[in-house]
């Protein structure tokens, strides 16, 4: 199993409870340190070149590939008419097409295999919007087109590519927030609270695991209702 951006936040949770789940994992990081157990592996998600050459290291030290988690991402803020191209890009560089480049690597090898499981880690805004974040949100609703595709291309396969889309979710960022705005937050969740790294983890070893073999084309939201209806 392969997550990218494993060094730290949601990407590092999400490689945690894949190792402790049983599974060979390794992460790619472009700074910092992969969890304990986990095979670290150098990546940066915009450049095609070191996207093969992690695959390649992890196939030689792991075996084959048989999940692969998008995770990396970034955020470049700010209000529509003050946007410049270089923050648009930036952001769908690596949300999307970073993405598109780790499926398109693992596909191969996955439809040798005919196993496969891929799996986007989109946000809650892809499908609700949000003002300020026209380049984020754009990237993360581009996955769900893009998971659907991959699903009816390689369904025949045995391969699945499926979203999982977190809501408001505690990680540094979240904790730089005031109190009144994570109150506001909060205040428009059902269930009353931020979700944790952890919360996304369990989703994605469920639909890396044996009991989503008949999922495939789903957005699955972990977002305490915040999204609801969308
Ligand atoms: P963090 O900012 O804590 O971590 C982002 C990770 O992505 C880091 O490991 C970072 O590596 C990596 N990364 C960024 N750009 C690249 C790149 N070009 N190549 C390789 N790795 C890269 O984010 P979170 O853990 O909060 O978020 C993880 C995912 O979850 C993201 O896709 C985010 O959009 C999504 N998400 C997060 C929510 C939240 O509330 N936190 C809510 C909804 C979705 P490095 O350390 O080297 O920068």
């Amino acid at each position: 199993m392969l997550v990218s951006g494993g060094n730290r936040g949601i990407g590092a949770v999400i490689a945690e409870q894949l190792r402790d789940a049983g599974h060979r994992v390794a992460a790619t990081h472009r700074s910092g340190e992969v969890p304990q157990g986990v095979l670290g592996v150098q990546c940066d998600v915009t450049d095609t070149e070191a996207v093969d050459r992690a695959f390649g290291e992890v196939e030689e030290k792991l075996g084959p590939v048989e999940v692969v988690v998008a995770n990396a991402g970034i955020t470049r803020d700010t209000l529509l008419l003050r946007m410049s191209d270089e923050d648009y890009e930036a952001v769908l560089q690596a949300n999307l097409a970073g993405a598109f480049r780790l499926a398109r690597r693992a596909a191969r090898p996955m439809m040798r295999k005919k196993f496969g499981r891929i799996i986007f880690i989109s946000s809650v805004v892809g499908q609700l919007g949000s003002a300020g974040q026209v380049n984020y949100a754009a990237s993360k609703a581009g996955m769900v087109g893009m998971a659907r595709s991959i699903a009816r291309e390689f369904g025949s396969r045995g391969i699945t590519a499926n979203v999982v889309a977190p809501g408001f979710i505690e990680t540094d960022m979240t904790a730089e927030l005031p109190a009144e705005r994570v109150k506001a937050y909060t205040d428009q969740i059902p269930l009353g609270r931020l979700g944790t790294a952890r919360d996304v983890a369990q989703a994605v070893a469920f639909l890396a695991g044996d009991g989503a073999g008949y999922i495939t084309g789903a957005l699955l939201p972990v977002d305490g209702g915040l999204g609801m209806g969308h």
